[in-house]
């Protein structure tokens, strides 16, 4: 069996491993990405928010996915009936970047592998981890190539960025259950032959169908929308009883009054795929000599977007702390890398779980909005998890049911 030696060995070539990679690199430490397929490959994640744009700048790879004039994406929408709330990323609490993209998913995580290729790291695509052993920090995996052939690669680190391959999760024991209840999705890509000109074309969309379930539209900049209906598991089930993709979700689609009538009829471009039970946790994201990022350890729920961001986060940040762990400076990882991961991961899980009680959706609708609670879920949502000074990040574990309280209690004593 041949051999190599790197520093670091990345393990999947999503935005958490390309990150990743593109910062060790830039730093001069030699590092190896082997990604299980050919690129472009389909993977579910369209919709992208602004603290993402710090990770593409940091690790260089921006201007890469500039030029491919992705649909910019300013705010965000929620529809519910009748009742509109809209986001602007510019009217947010905080620093930060006030735009990101909304984009087809294999052409931008193929731009962002084919840029660090082209910056020369060695990414071997049609590549799969069998096995990884670990004798004290240092590693020995064992990969396939496309034709049959074994390689061994000795590293120092190991990034896992295998997403749902959750390469070292298995092959340690590390999965645990996600402290959110189980919800499903099925989604693909229609021709938006009805789309109107301007804004209402291309915004992004979350429409409620019922307090559990919503759909996404996201538009893309080449025409083509991507259409997604999310819910507990067992209402997804429910969508079709010959549990037929499809079906199904045509009959969400039915239940959309805002958005009937632009998708009927529309063709989709791929058979629906379904994400059953898509929430994921881990007993530990860091070991000695690696270190879980992206959905390889934890993931939540598409409802906000976070995903990626999380995913981008967790890779620049296992990048960093790598290096300077060579550098010889010590680097508590509890500390460092799970604590601050998780603290952004609870203001996220809190969202979510305040998104399904109704919570969430009593602040967003609300009449008259109140700007200064706007502004601060509006960072929220931006991605902008760590800034303490924000309340709604600071006292995320309460002040959304404490507010949502208050407003239904004021709404039950003067009903209109
Ligand atoms: C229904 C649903 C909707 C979502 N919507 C959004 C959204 O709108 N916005 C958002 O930000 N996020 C969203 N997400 C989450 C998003 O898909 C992920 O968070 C994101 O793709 C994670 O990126 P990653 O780099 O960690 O993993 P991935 O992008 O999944 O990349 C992992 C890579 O590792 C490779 N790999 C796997 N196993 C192996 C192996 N054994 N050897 C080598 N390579 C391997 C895979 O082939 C893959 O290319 C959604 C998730 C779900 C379930």
């Amino acid at each position: 069996m041949t051999k190599e030696f790197v520093d670091v060995l990345v393990i999947g070539a999503g935005p958490s491993g390309c990150v990743s990679a593109s910062y060790l690199f830039k730093n001069n430490v030699k590092v190896k990405v082997v990604e299980k397929t050919k690129f472009p490959r389909l993977v579910v994640g369209e919709s992208l928010i602004p603290r993402v744009m710090d990770h593409f700048a940091e690790a260089e790879l921006f201007d890469a996915l500039d030029a491919m004039n992705f649909e910019k994406k300013l705010g965000a929408r929620f529809i519910r009936g009748a009742e509109i709330c809209n986001f602007d990323f510019s009217k947010k609490f905080g620093e930060g970047w006030d735009w990101t993209w909304q984009v087809p998913r294999a052409d931008f995580d193929n731009t962002m592998a084919q840029e660090i290729v082209r910056k020369g790291i060695d990414l071997e695509f049609e590549t799969e981890v069998l096995e990884v052993s670990f004798e004290g920090k240092k590693s020995k995996t064992i990969v396939k190539d496309k034709d049959g052939n074994l390689k061994e690669i000795h590293a120092n680190f190991i990034i896992d960025s295998s997403g749902y391959g959750r390469v070292l999760p298995r092959l340690l024991d590390l999965d645990t259950p996600s402290k959110l209840d189980p919800h499903s999705s099925i989604f693909t890509h229609v021709k938006d032959i009805n789309r109107e000109e301007g804004e209402e074309g291309t915004q992004i969309s979350f429409d409620i169908l019922e307090t559990e379930v919503w759909l996404w539209v996201i538009p893309f900049s080449n025409g083509n929308t991507s259409l997604g209906v999310v819910g507990p598991t067992d209402f997804i089930n429910s969508l079709s009883e010959n549990k037929d993709n499809a079906e199904a979700l045509r009959n969400a689609i039915q239940k959309s009054d805002y958005y009937i009538k632009r998708f009927k009829g529309t063709e989709f471009l791929f058979e629906p795929v379904k994400l059953e039970n898509y929430s994921r946790a881990v007993k530990r994201m860091y070991g000695d000599g690696f270190a879980l990022t992206g959905n390889s350890s934890e993931f939540l729920d598409p409802v906000f977007s976070s995903g990626v961001a999380f995913a981008t986060e967790s890779g620049m940040l296992a990048a960093k702390l790598y290096l300077k762990e060579s550098q010889g400076i010590p680097v508590d990882w509890e500390v460092e890398f799970t604590q601050y991961m998780k603290r952004g991961i609870a203001v996220f899980t809190t969202y979510v779980q305040e998104w399904y009680t109704g919570n969430l959706q009593t602040l967003f609708f609300h009449q008259p909005e109140n700007p200064e609670v706007k502004e601060k879920i509006c960072a929220v949502l931006a991605g902008y998890v760590w800034n303490e000074e924000n309340s709604f990040v600071k006292k995320h574990d309460h002040v959304i049911a404490n507010m949502a309280y208050l407003l239904n209690m004021q709404k039950e004593q003067s009903p209109e």
